[in-house]
């Protein structure tokens, strides 16, 4: 049966450039859409940029161009970038559409009509300089908890905080440095507080999340109990002067975000549609048969959970039919920072020369449906692919390629090798249908572990066949054709089972099979005997872990002071769908203090300390202790209970299987918890603040036990 789907990721904010952070869910969706087209399905990809609202206004301004111009460039960059990372939307468009304008007057008009939309006087900062009411992001002072100078208008980055702008002390305006005032205006709000929605939300919103069990959590939590009215409504319009659409009969007035931005799944569709000649009501439209999927990240589940499918029902259309959130990148097991080089542009990535597949396949590795975040660690990043993708998989390929080139002119075993096949490597074809429901299931990680196992197994074929050996023996050409046409054909199921994480590579290991792109039914037979293949090429390079020293490298921001004394300079307003993005993305400040050097030892002192490669074999929270891991170490020969004070820095979860080095040789030391045998190395500045703790790692390759000299 063909399924009509439409998938959707959230809108990125035309104010900035795509990160790694980014990539996690353009990444994810793609995966997910190309499985899905694999399979035979109807499936359509579309995102836009979100272009409107204050932020676009002032950097235009600043940048002495026109909003649209502004727009017009981000939009050139974000599509060179994903376009870089292979995410291959079917539409890529913009909220500064037609089709947008028209969907966000249609739905506003018709939930006006129901009674939806009330109109408050609010009273909210004024710039008097500027003549322009601030958003909250635009307007700084002192926290109200800490006394911290410079705050923004919504959060303490210093204390954390969280309070309304109006709370600050000795506010000023970030846009023009004046006071700002207290004014009020009229603001249109959806009111979702209704009963009709609130109603219509515990009948219908559990479905939209049933695929994650986390996102029903929480969703209880914010419809609280039947009887109950938690919702409240929402602010859907800003004044001029704004970049944006003006609300229809509301002159002055503009959609905020919440009308706007998500409008655009439509208007971009709308405008696919057009160019393809499709139905949009056989998607939009009540009744729709179609599946409706919204990739997002967690932090803008209630606006997806409870807002939209709320403001499309009133408005006469369908609703998802699942929102799929997901949870954020940090990098080396902390947030993202400019001062330490991991805040990684998705354009330095590229231009660094590294291989968007392999980013690609790591972040695959370690998707697995949830909201958990991931970390992107860049030592295992260098090992995994390598040993991975490089040295069990490609590997098969290059093992048996020559051999078929070279012997027997390019040319597979002429007889019907599928019970030989079977035979020798059961259950490679019969995964085909487990995998497609990992990735159906978006556990992407489970699919790509048993994709391994696979590669395993095929290798261990190659180990006990040898062709290098019946390469030389006599007599032994039947043997040696038929053993690399079984390692061909088994390279090509694993390239299926991969296409949807790696599809550049698919492609280039398409030409060299010499067959038409891929499917996944193709995955049901073997290539037709006596089939020619092309001269292999090697397919994929390793990572040099010098390319990853480069990009941390060019992507740190200098640590100089940057003269305080410039008037402020107004910081974007994150936009509300990436808020969350942008707050990984607020760096940590506390670094690079220098410690004095301690006094010269001898060779002999050192040596007494007995380090060794460790590694964690398994890392626990210990209750009761709010600074404290506690982890298993394999030494390689035995094991060891150590407590470590990392626990501000790394959760338990990411340290599991990693290497590190360890004091082998201190005394055991009786602790409240247990003993501590032992004691691993990590880095920090002086006062050992949090999140400055930095656990060390060997390179690729130490194995644990190894002494470190
Ligand atoms: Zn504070």
């Amino acid at each position: 049966m063909t399924r009509k789907i439409l998938v959707t990721s959230a809108l990125p904010y035309a104010n900035g450039a795509i990160h790694l952070g980014h990539l996690v869910e353009y990444i994810q969706t793609d995966i997910w859409t190309r499985f899905q087209k694999m399979r035979g399905h109807e499936c359509w990809y579309v995102c836009a940029d979100d272009t409107h609202g204050t932020p676009i206004m002032l950097r235009a301004e600043k940048e002495g161009i026109s909003p649209e111009a502004l727009i017009a460039r981000v939009h050139a960059e974000h599509s060179r970038d994903f376009a870089g990372f292979h995410v291959a939307f079917d539409n890529y468009h913009t909220t500064h559409s037609d089709e947008t304008r028209f969907y966000s007057e249609d739905i506003y008009g018709k939930l006006k009509a129901a009674g939806l939309i009330e109109v408050r006087s609010i009273e909210q900062f004024y710039d008097p300089v500027k003549n322009m009411f601030l958003p909250d992001r635009f307007i700084k002072g002192e926290c109200p908890k800490c006394g911290a100078k410079d705050q923004y208008g919504d959060a303490c980055e210093s204390c954390g905080a969280a309070y309304a702008p109006t709370e600050l002390k000795n506010p000023y305006s970030a846009v023009s440095g004046a006071k700002p005032e207290l004014r009020s205006s009229d603001h249109y709000f959806f009111k979702l507080s209704d009963p009709r929605c609130q109603e219509f939300l515990r009948r219908a919103t559990r479905a939209v999340c049933e695929n994650q069990p986390e996102a029903i959590n929480k969703l209880q939590e914010w419809l609280g109990e039947p009887g109950e009215n938690k919702l409240t409504d929402w602010d859907i319009s800003r004044d001029a002067p704004y970049f944006g659409f003006e609300i229809p009969g509301a002159p002055g007035k503009f959609f905020y975000v919440w009308l706007d931005a998500p409008i655009g799944y439509m208007g971009s569709f709308k405008n696919l549609c057009k160019k393809k000649g499709l139905d949009f009501d056989a998607f939009w439209g009540k009744g729709s048969q179609a599946e409706l999927y919204h990739f997002i990240g967690k932090d803008i589940l209630y606006f997806h959970a409870l807002f939209w499918p709320a403001e499309l029902e009133h408005a006469g259309y369908r609703i998802p039919t699942s929102v799929f959130a997901h949870g954020f990148l940090t990098v080396d097991g902390a947030k993202m920072s400019k001062s330490r080089g991991t805040f990684i542009t998705a354009e330095s990535y590229l231009t660094q020369g590294l291989n968007p597949e392999w980013l690609r396949y790591y972040f695959a590795a370690k998707l697995n449906g949830s909201m958990e975040d991931i970390d992107l660690n860049l030592d295992d990043f260098v090992s995994r692919v390598n040993s991975d993708l490089v040295g069990k998989y490609i590997n098969i390929a290059s093992r048996a390629a020559g051999f078929i080139a070279k012997r027997f002119g390019g040319k597979l075993d002429a007889r019907h090798l599928n019970e030989t096949f079977r035979a020798e490597l059961p259950g490679l074809i019969e995964a085909g249908e487990e995998i497609a429901a990992q990735y159906e299931a978006r556990d992407f990680a489970r699919a790509l572990r048993r994709v391994m196992a696979l590669a395993d197994q095929i290798n261990q074929y190659v180990d006990k066949h040898q062709p290098w050996q019946l390469a030389k023996q006599e007599g032994q050409d039947a043997k040696l054709q038929e053993v690399c046409s079984l390692l061909i054909n088994a390279f090509r199921l694993l390239t299926i089972y991969l296409k949807p994480v790696l599809p550049k590579l698919a492609q280039r290991a398409e030409e060299f099979l010499n067959v038409a792109p891929l499917h996944w039914a193709d995955a049901g037979h073997l290539l037709p005997p006596a089939h020619l293949i092309n001269a292999y090429e090697h397919l994929m390079q390793r990572i040099d872990p010098k390319q990853i020293e480069a990009l941390v490298a060019a992507n740190r921001e200098s640590l100089a002071p940057t003269s305080a004394a410039v008037a402020p300079a107004p910081t974007p307003e994150p936009s509300p769908q990436r808020k969350a993005q942008h707050q990984q993305a607020t760096e940590d400040k506390t670094q690079g203090q220098a410690e004095p050097k301690a006094q010269h030892i001898s060779i002999d002192d050192f040596a007494k300390v007995d380090l060794r490669i460790a590694r964690i074999a398994d890392a626990k929270h210990v209750e009761g202790a709010d600074k404290l891991i506690q982890l298993t170490l394999d030494l390689g020969t035995e094991t060891r209970n150590v407590f470590a004070g990392i626990k501000s820095a790394y959760d338990p979860a990411q340290l599991v299987g990693r290497l590190t080095v360890m004091v082998a040789n201190l005394a055991p030391r009786k602790m409240k918890f247990g003993m501590s045998e032992g004691m691993v190395l990590a880095a920090s500045d002086a006062d050992g603040k949090s999140p400055g703790i930095y656990l060390l790692s060997p390179d690729s390759g130490a194995q644990p036990g190894m002494r470190v000299k």
